[in-house]
């Protein structure tokens, strides 16, 4: 009863994993080990990775997931799919002894074969494990699942047994052989390893629900009280609502003979002309209209070979899942229709989660129908038909993720008005919210979070889940990069000669150009011409509006073309919104003392950006700390700067997620020359120094605070109180982007490895010379002492800028801040104009006028006041 996982081509594969932060590395650890001593996982040498999701339990233990989102991609589909649920019914009519069993989820009990764990790998603190059970989340999981089940309990069972996914159903004429029949299903259980969850087990009952059926000697029905919980909502209470009724009436009207006599009592209400007047004989009509209506789509018997279409949608009230097949006249048979009321929690959900929460209802209610088989999602949501493709970034989006990564599903977008009776019904929910119990897989895997944000560390894990994403316009172009390629003559005239040459420049790879500079340098993508400019543009933007050292060094670790550098210059100095936001040159960075630093969490600066106007919660005040040497930034906005609450962030916070430095480096503000402050941390053994009062600039936070107030330019320049919002990209962006002193992202010098990269995911490269982490350990240091060196020159040598009549310039903006209007003067623009200097007045004084009407005099500025403003320009 091994299970067989198939794929459709044999190509390895390698998904990196996110990073575990060190606060759960132990227990992470620990569930490893125990999932090795229970025979779930071994250790392997797969060529095949897949990422590795940490979830956490409610107990505060952890849970490895695979993220099998990729693997199912490429998985072939099985075809063990469920019996039909008619024909399982009619095998037991007369039958007075009726069992359900439930069996716990059983993935983890049916084994993988040996070829098909290697595709199961995952990777964790550098080495590989694989699964020797069926993982949770495989697409094929379901009918693995099912297809052990069967040859566990054999054929000898079949004329009383039925197993439909892990329900189990047994039924007997008589008590006696019902007795013997359980018998034998509880021995071939146990020689098998399973487990019921007897909590759930009915036995020996006249009558019981089986699959939204009920059974009894009697006969087969629909489970009557989930058909009367269906149409469970109030009267209309005036002629819109009415009218939304009978539209949903009208949409099945083809189901029913009699439809016109259910509406005819409603044609006077309806009028316009007669005052709106609900009486006992319109209650009474409704009631009937309602019961033909359940008779109208009251679950239609499947068609085991058509295609489930599953139609959700999610309103500001309620959820709900239309299961239905299309039949040969193109009418929409409905299998069953489920909906609920949102919680209020999930009314502050965003449209998407919402949306998404629809689908992860729906599929869960109609579970039986749809595990082990292909089915339609339709939604009228356009965002949802990226589902397996998209990164979520919530906890709660990707913990719905992993939950439904086992179906085998295309979503397809459907406008609004196809959507009908979904949208129906998710505005007129039919029953509260109710904790589910009946699916107790999901429930178990849902179990293992933890709901809301009231769990800081949950919401960590998935903050450190760190990607970079790319443009979407951009991700199109680039999946045809290789006709884009053979369509730019520039390129083709490149490689043509490069061939002749035998250069070991260029070399293609699955149809694909590549260059790299050097023989131990990294290869990197081709781009034509029409790329390049849209490329500069979405990664300078998408990177926070980075300078030309960072743009360029991002860039090129993937992509190459020629005068590379000197089109990104070009592109950043002449971008508007930079020439706004930041300030001239780096004159204002100062001297630096050479803060000695040799390796990560050897030495961290800390230090206050703020105060700043209110933000949502009361923050006033960045709490900044900077590992001197990685560069690795971590920002915490907090209300208060004192020292209580810096060193709660610090060692709840930072020492346990990024690790505790050896050193602490602060200015010599109260808050870190308190006795609090010092007696606390020499006990987490941590030795707290202090920059010299002479040059406050040595504490090498400084530069990060600038940063930090371009940033803020840049996303809340409209209204400075929204700055909270920001906190967490910012830092992301910094520490993800390649530092100019170490030559290195902080990301990567600090954890050992790059972030992802979406264009991994596009495009395969072919395989660079690997750089250890030692290495580039040792590089980062030479880089160090080189920037220090460099920079002190680089002061030296700043020439004077020549301003002349007819130049553009924008002009120096004073700002003040505000308390009661909550402005800060740190995030407004710095500057403003263009505007166009039409005289001068002696060296260091400029007449500025408005450049569509010169004759209009904006007014006399000092030459410091003022930068030049570059244009966008076609030539180079
Ligand atoms: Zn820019």
């Amino acid at each position: 009863m091994e299970h067989t996982i198939k794929l459709k081509n044999e190509k390895a594969f390698l998904k990196k994993s996110y990073p575990v932060p060190l606060a759960l590395r132990d227990k992470v650890r620990s569930e490893i080990r125990n999932m090795l001593n229970m025979g779930i996982i071994e250790h392997s040498n797969s060529q095949y990775c897949n990422p590795l999701r940490i979830v956490m339990k409610k107990d505060g233990s952890v849970r490895c997931c695979l993220d099998a989102r990729f693997l199912n991609n490429v998985i072939e589909g099985d075809n063990e799919s469920p019996p039909r649920i008619d024909e399982v019914m009619q095998k037991y009519l007369n039958k007075q002894c009726l069992t359900t069993l439930d069996l716990t989820h059983g993935y983890w009990q049916v084994p993988l074969d040996k070829q098909s764990r290697q595709y199961t790998a995952f990777i964790f603190e550098g080495h590989l494990y694989h699964f020797k059970r069926i993982p949770f989340g495989l697409k094929t999981a379901g009918s693995g699942f099912m297809r052990a089940i069967r040859l566990a309990l054999g054929e000898d069972c079949d004329h009383f047994l039925t197993s439909y996914v892990d329900d189990l159903l047994i039924a007997n004429e008589n008590f006696n052989d019902h007795l013997k029949s359980l018998e034998i299903v509880f021995d071939k259980l146990m020689k098998n390893r399973f487990t019921l969850r007897i909590t759930k087990a009915k036995f020996c009952q006249p009558e019981v629900a089986f699959l939204g059926f009920m059974l009894s000697p009697q006969g087969i029905r629909p489970d009557g009280e989930k058909l009367s919980k269906i149409l469970n909502f109030q009267e209309p209470k005036n002629r819109v609502e009415l009218q939304k009724f009978l539209g949903l009436c009208n949409y099945y009207r083809q189901f029913s003979l009699n439809h016109s006599k259910y509406i005819e009592p409603f044609r006077k209400l309806l009028s316009k002309n007669n005052a709106w007047e609900w009486s006992e004989y319109y209650s009474k009509a409704y009631e009937d209209l309602k019961e033909n209506f359940v008779k109208v789509i009251q679950l239609s018997h499947y068609d085991n070979d058509k295609t489930f279409q599953l139609q959700t949608d999610g309103s500001d009230v309620g959820i709900c899942g239309v299961l239905y097949q299309v039949d040969e006249e193109q009418n929409k048979r409905v299998i069953s229709i489920e909906s609920r009321c949102l919680i209020p929690a999930e009314k502050n959900y965003t449209t998407t989660e919402k949306e998404l929460l629809a689908i992860v209802f729906s599929i869960c209610k109609f579970r039986v129908y749809l595990i082990g088989r292909k089915f339609d999602i339709i939604t009228d949501h356009q965002a949802l038909t990226f589902l397996d493709r998209t990164q979520f970034l919530s906890a709660r989006l990707c913990r719905w993720s992993l939950l439904i990564q086992e179906y085998d599903f295309n979503v397809k977008y459907c406008n609004g008005k196809e959507n009908v009776v979904a949208d129906f019904f998710s505005r007129n929910p039919n029953h509260e919210y109710v904790e589910e119990t009946s699916q107790q897989i999901m429930i178990s895997t849902l179990s293992c979070y933890h709901e809301g944000q009231s769990n800081n560390e949950a919401m960590d894990v998935l903050v450190m889940i760190c990607r970079l994403e790319l443009d979407s316009d951009l991700c199109t172009d680039l999946e045809k990069i290789a006709d884009m390629q053979n369509n730019d003559e520039i390129i083709q005239q490149t490689v043509k000669n490069a061939n002749i040459n035998k250069n070991h420049e260029y070399c293609q790879h699955k149809n694909i150009w590549f260059h790299r500079k050097a023989q131990n340098d990294h290869w990197c993508l081709i781009i034509p011409e029409a790329l390049q400019e849209p490329l500069i543009k979405a990664e300078h933007e998408r990177l926070g509006h980075c300078g030309v050292y960072k743009t360029y060094n991002h860039l090129r670790k993937f992509y190459y073309w020629r005068n590379m550098n000197r089109a990104i210059k070009k592109y950043v100095r002449e971008c508007d919104l930079c020439q706004r936001v930041k300030h001239l040159g780096q004159a204002a960075e100062g001297v630096y003392e050479h803060v000695y630093s040799e390796m990560p969490n050897d030495l961290v600066t800390v230090d206050f950006y703020g105060p700043l106007p209110r933000s949502i919660g009361g923050l006033q005040y960045i709490f900044v700390v900077v590992d001197a040497f990685s560069k690795y930034v971590q920002l915490y906005a907090i209300k208060r700067a004192n020292t209580e609450t810096v060193l709660r962030k610090l060692i709840n916070n930072y020492f346990k997620e990024i690790g505790k430095p050896k050193r602490i480096l602060s200015d010599n503000g109260t808050q870190f020359t308190s006795v609090n402050w010092r007696t606390t941390l020499e006990k987490e053994k941590v030795k707290v120094i202090y920059s010299s009062i002479r040059h406050p600039q040595s504490n090498p936070t400084e530069r990060i605070m600038r940063e930090l107030g371009k940033f803020f330019r840049i996303y809340c320049s409209e209204q400075h109180t929204r700055w909270g919002k920001h906190v967490k990209h910012i830092q992301e962006l910094l520490n993800v982007t390649t530092h100019s002193s170490t030559g290195y992202t902080p990301y990567e010098l600090h954890f050992g490895r790059e972030p992802d990269e979406k264009i991994r995911e596009l495009i395969e490269f072919p395989k660079n010379m690997p750089i250890s982490h030692e290495l580039k350990l040792t590089l980062a240091k030479e880089n160090l002492s080189k920037s220090f060196k460099q920079r002190q020159k680089q002061q030296k040598s700043k020439s004077k800028i020549v301003y002349e009549i007819g130049d553009k310039v924008l002009l120096l903006v004073p700002h003040l801040s505000s308390n009661t209007d909550r402005v800060t003067h740190k995030f407004f623009h710095l500057y403003e104009g263009p505007y166009v200097i039409t005289q001068s007045k002696g060296p260091n004084a400029f007449v500025l006028s408005h450049i569509d009407d010169r004759d209009k005099i904006k007014g006399t500025y000092n030459r410091l006041s003022l930068r030049k403003y570059f244009e966008a320009t076609n030539e180079d």
